[in-house]
């Protein structure tokens, strides 16, 4: 035997309901059909007894749409010639709910006890089409009130039932009847003719009540959704149905928000040891999740995920709270008075301090009252007046087994510090089934996420970017992440979204990532662009693992990073300002960096794409200790004095390399060596010292006059006016047989630029087109320096540099 219960949305309309013939036909009989009202019924019918309570017209609308929402279904279902009793009789009883509602509207209210009987026009309408529909099919199907079945309290709205006497009757009533029976959920009666309500999805428990008094061999919830899922699948993409949950698990699980089962439905279940499989009507082969008492078989820990919405904390504090006996009994008497339900007991961070979870909808009728229980105190200012937190939620980490592992609430707590979720409380749970914490209601769906993947889906982790620039750098850099996605998602687990694309004029975002074959567009169609509106949709995005990128030479830009770090959003720039600017500024983005978890990496500041910066860091956090560091570093330079032979004019070759994007956007900044002299400066403060760019002595080998050019143009004029003197080092250079190369110099603490005629066999002296050198003379590395080389300018080698600085902060 078994019982069958159908929701809201598998009752919707005349789709729905065929479906759930399919389901029903091939069940063993006899079986018991409990039915919701139609889908969104119920929100309708107490909308209308809201307003007729208000005398507001509207409840008429209301009613007109619930009567269409019937009827239609009625003559949807039923064959034509069997619409006249149904239709009739469903037509008298909405005369009835009519009446009803024009009474609360004559009167101007509405009680409890009026507001049950309406709402339970829902279900007992849809039980009678739904028992009237199979018949028509051919099941040998009858309709049966259940609030003959179930009796209850006078608690209307949310009624506690009287197990025995409903076990009882139930036996008596539904021992050896028909082999289809359809019932209504949600409703019962108190025992004196008063139709009472089981609380707001209390259908499902309708149906346990049903199955554990005829000990069904199977309890069915069918729902709109393939299971009870590790996380609610409306908020979590990656949730997915869990096979087989313990009854504590699936209790837990739904206290704490899972609304596909309601939580009193499983104790009736448990008892009488029936096994509760929920089910997809829209998806009956799906094999849904089955609770049952051995319902943990793996022994796995963490089930599931759920959240409660709604909670307001509530804090008393006060100079005085420790000298006066009694205070948290008079507190607790209070709230327990006005009927206010304490979800939960928070740990009091001082002794001077009592802090409860309250519904968010009780918070100010329970904060007048403490303030009023204790206003002598106030007064006095021995207590202050209580705080009132609002907007917040509990998420909660669900399983049998958490309890006997250790670092659970270690690595939830520190999924949710490192995405910036501020942990407001930690609940105590009743029972050691649960972990859960109070955040605010603004920051559900990240935790969520995160908490998810984190015990979960551990082997993908998404990082969320934003991007800032798209020249030469920035879209190599779009390109080769497009190319890379499928690979690093399958390979590597690591799930890259581009979610956020700006340049200077135009800014896109998009939650589910920017499709990379067309950012083009996507950016042109996009909103305008500024710092401040990109940083307001990185901050409201509110997305986990954001990584913000910067690839412009922006002095503007460089100066959001700390609002970035901030907000627990990764930095990874190419741009050289914000590393090579005042010392102190170096120093807090770094401390941000490590006081907010979030990386800030620049590898691509020195070299491009060249691992410098990753291997000197590495260096000293091994122990070792920089002596000298001498070093090409212009990629610029190198390509210009390795082009220039004499046989074009210097100032072409400039143009040149230019061109091929091998100089900053303005070429004074390599030229006049103050792109070298930064470059120096920050493996010079990645080494431990503390040095500023005035510091760095420059041997500037340009002709007079050409650091003053006012602009680019001029800048070129000078250079063309000074070729005689480029020719002249060039000729002094070759006399000696030694090549012109920029070279950068760290050594006991002082830094040096400027350009040096390089013998043959020197290190240096066979360095091609725009290549990089770093030789690294260490303790470890005394005379034979540790040496990195290899191609140091270009967009595509420093998109690259910043692709793999962007990997690395999914494993920080
Ligand atoms: P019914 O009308 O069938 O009773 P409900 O709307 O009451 O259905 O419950 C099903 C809904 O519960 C799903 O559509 C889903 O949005 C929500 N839900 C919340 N948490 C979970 C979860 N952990 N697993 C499955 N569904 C969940
Ligand atoms: N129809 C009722 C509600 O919407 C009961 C239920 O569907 O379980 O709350
Ligand atoms: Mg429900």
């Amino acid at each position: 035997m078994r019982v069958l219960k159908f929701g809201g949305s598998s009752v919707a309309g005349p789709e729905a309901i065929s479906a759930t013939l399919e389901i029903v036909s091939r069940s063993e009989t006899p079986v018991f059909v409990v039915v919701s009202a139609l889908g969104g019924v119920t929100d309708l019918l107490l909308e209308a007894t809201f307003h007729a309570a208000d005398q507001r017209e509207e409840w008429r609308e209301s009613l007109e749409e619930i009567e269409t929402r019937y009827l239609n279904t009625v003559r949807g279902l039923l064959p034509v010639a069997e619409h006249a009793p149904v239709l009739s009789k469903v037509k008298k009883e909405l005369n009835t709910l009519e009446t009803l509602l024009e009474g609360a509207y004559l009167i101007g209210e509405s009680t409890p006890k009026l507001r049950d009987k309406i709402v339970s026009f829902g279900e007992l309408l849809s039980a009678f089409i739904i028992a009237k529909f199979y018949k028509s099919k051919g099941l040998n199907a009858v309709f049966q009130d259940s609030r003959e079945l179930i009796l209850t309290d006078d608690t209307f709205g949310n009624a506690r039932v009287n197990q025995e006497k409903t076990e009882t009757k139930i036996k008596a009533v539904l021992r050896g009847t028909d082999p289809v029976v359809v019932l209504p959920g949600f409703i019962a009666s108190n025992g004196e003719g008063d139709t009472t309500t089981l609380g707001r999805g209390g259908s499902d428990y309708s149906a346990a009540l049903i199955a554990g008094a005829l000990r069904a061999d199977l309890l069915e919830i069918w729902t709109d959704v393939s299971g009870m899922f590790t996380a609610n699948p409306r908020l979590v993409k990656g949730a997915r149905p869990i096979p087989t949950l313990s009854y504590e698990e699936a209790m837990e699980l739904s206290h704490f928000g899972a609304k596909v089962l309601y939580p009193p439905t499983i104790r009736p279940a448990f008892q009488a040891g029936i096994p509760i499989l929920i089910k997809n009507t829209f998806s009956p082969d799906e094999p849904g999740t089955l609770i049952e008492s051995d319902g943990n078989p793996h022994g796995r820990t963490v089930r599931g995920i759920s959240y409660v919405p709604g909670i307001a904390l509530l804090s008393l504090e006060g100079p005085g709270m420790i000298g006066i006996p009694g205070i948290s009994n008079r507190f607790f008497k209070v709230l327990s008075q006005k009927g206010i339900n304490i979800v939960f007991i928070t740990q009091a961070s001082s002794e001077h301090s009592i802090c409860v979870g309250i519904n968010e909808n009780q918070a100010s009728i329970a904060a007048r009252e403490v303030n009023r229980a204790f206003d002598r105190e106030i007064e006095k200012g021995e207590i202050y007046p209580v705080k009132e937190e609002k907007d917040l939620s509990i998420v909660a980490l669900v399983g049998d087994r958490m309890k006997e592992h250790q670092g659970l609430s270690g690595r939830m707590f520190s999924t949710l510090g490192r995405n910036n979720v501020n942990i407001r409380a930690i609940a105590q749970g009743a029972s050691e089934r649960n972990i859960s914490a109070v955040i605010r209601s603004v920051d559900v769906k990240k935790a969520l996420n995160t908490l998810h993947e984190t015990f979960f889906e551990e082997q993908v982790k998404q990082l969320n970017l934003f991007v800032m620039g798209v020249g030469n750098v920035g879209a190599r850099l779009l390109n080769q992440i497009r190319d890379q996605q499928k690979f690093l998602k399958k390979e590597h687990r690591l799930l890259i979204r581009v979610v956020g694309i700006s340049n200077s004029r135009k800014m896109v975002y998009r939650q589910s990532g920017i499709p990379l074959a067309r950012w083009k567009s996507e950016l042109e169609e996009g909103t305008a662009a500024s710092p401040q509106a990109f940083y307001d949709v990185v901050r409201n995005a509110n997305l986990r693992n954001s990584v913000f990128i910067d690839n412009t030479a922006s002095a503007e830009i460089s100066g959001w990073y700390s609002k970035y770090l901030q907000e627990s959003v990764a930095v990874v720039t190419c741009n050289k300002i914000a590393c090579s600017s005042v010392y102190s500024g170096y120093l807090k983005l770094k401390a941000l960096s490590r006081t907010y978890g979030v990386p800030f990496l620049f590898e691509t500041n020195v070299g491009a794409g060249l691992p410098v910066i990753d291997t000197l860091k590495n260096l000293i956090l091994s122990g070792d200790r920089v002596r000298k560091i001498q070093a090409v570093l212009s990629g610029s330079l190198n390509f210009i004095f390795n082009t220039y032979d004499g046989s074009e004019p210097f100032a072409n070759v400039v143009r040149e390399a230019q061109l091929q994007g091998f100089t900053e956007p303005d070429p004074r900044i390599d030229l006049s060596g103050v792109d070298v002299m930064r470059k120096i400066l920050i493996l010079a403060r990645e080494s431990g010292l503390e040095l500023e760019l005035q510091d760095i002595e420059n041997h500037s080998f340009l002709p007079e006059g050409a650091g003053d050019s006012a602009d680019i143009d001029a800048f070129y004029n000078t250079l063309e006016r000074g070729e005689p003197h480029f020719k002249t080092l060039l000729s002094a250079a070759k006399k000696k047989g030694a090549r012109l190369k920029y070279v950068a110099e760290l050594n006991n603490g002082k830094a040096s630029v400027g350009l040096e005629e390089i013998p043959e066999g020197h290190d240096f002296y066979n360095l091609r087109g725009s290549d990089n050198i770093v030789l690294f003379y260490t303790d470890r590395y005394p005379e034979q320096p540790l040496m990195i080389k290899g191609a140091g300018a270009g967009a595509e080698v420093t998109a690259s540099g910043l692709f793999a600085d962007i990997i690395r902060t999914g494993n920080y």
